[in-house]
């Protein structure tokens, strides 16, 4: 288990962008709500390991515990959530709220605020081989459909920060290592291959059967939703100005 007084060298050895460019705001002109959407309750739920919620209670009040109480009109269906998400929460972790985007304090973003859009993708022998993305977020992550720009120094400190927490709290292998072995089913069924920033810098097509590796050209990954319809516009802004009401 991870102690609240670890958490600070996570978070600081954790902290470079993605990108360069702030990608909140190409991917909030498609959310109603006009947050990025990994920023907004409704559609994304952070949570935090014990130690970690330790820490960030004692230093900042930017964080309280998730209530359900933001996106659901009737007191049943908040309860229903709450069960719900807490049920799939495993024990060592709280589901926690911000005060919102334009309250974040960059310092005290959780680890899972760092870590999204990906996790660490384990193979069926749990070896830790590089970022898998959520794949739930396709059709609303900016990022997961422009993987070219994922910098270098975000993959490699992503890679530093789970081999370091592997090392510390080996279940988490186990949690991991179910993640993706959920991701090899469903894209198995849908009969895709998972794209994979690898930890050796490459880019690859994981086959879900087989789980052989194919080295691919990052531009050639595909893109989903509104970002596949913007990429084939002369000017991808259009979408976003089409959409606006
Ligand atoms: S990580 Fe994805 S969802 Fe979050 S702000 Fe960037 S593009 Fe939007
Ligand atoms: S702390 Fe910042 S990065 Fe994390 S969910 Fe809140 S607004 Fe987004």
């Amino acid at each position: 288990m991870i102690r609240p007084d670890e958490i600070r060298s996570y978070y600081d050895e954790f902290d470079a962008p993605i990108t360069a460019l702030d990608c909140g705001r190409k991917c909030a002109p498609y959310n109603p709500s006009g947050k990025p959407f990994c920023c907004d309750i409704c559609h994304a739920v952070p949570t935090a390991y014990a130690g970690e919620w330790e820490y960030l209670q004692a230093n900042t009040g930017l964080w309280h515990e998730w209530l359900a109480d933001k996106c659901v009109d009737r007191e049943a269906e908040r309860l229903e959530e709450l069960a719900r998400l807490r049920a799939e929460t495993p024990d060592n972790m709280a589901l926690i709220e911000c005060l919102g985007p334009d309250k974040c304090e960059r310092d005290f973003r959780a680890l899972t605020c760092r870590q999204f859009p990906f996790f660490p993708y384990l193979t069926s022998d749990y070896r830790f081989i590089g970022l898998g993305y959520y794949w739930e977020y396709e059709e609303q992550c900016w990022v997961i459909s422009n993987l070219d720009v994922v910098s270098d120094e975000y993959r490699r400190q992503f890679i530093a920060a789970f081999d370091r927490l592997f090392d510390r709290m080996p279940e988490e292998l186990d949690a991991y290592g179910g993640h993706s072995e959920h991701m090899r089913q469903e894209f198995a069924k849908r009969r895709r291959a998972i794209p994979l920033l690898g930890r050796d810098g490459g880019v690859y097509k994981v086959s879900p059967a087989s789980e052989r590796l194919r080295r691919v050209a990052v531009e050639n990954l595909p893109k989903f939703g509104p970002y596949r319809v913007a990429a084939a516009l002369p000017f991808p802004d259009e979408v976003a100005e089409m959409q606006r009401p």
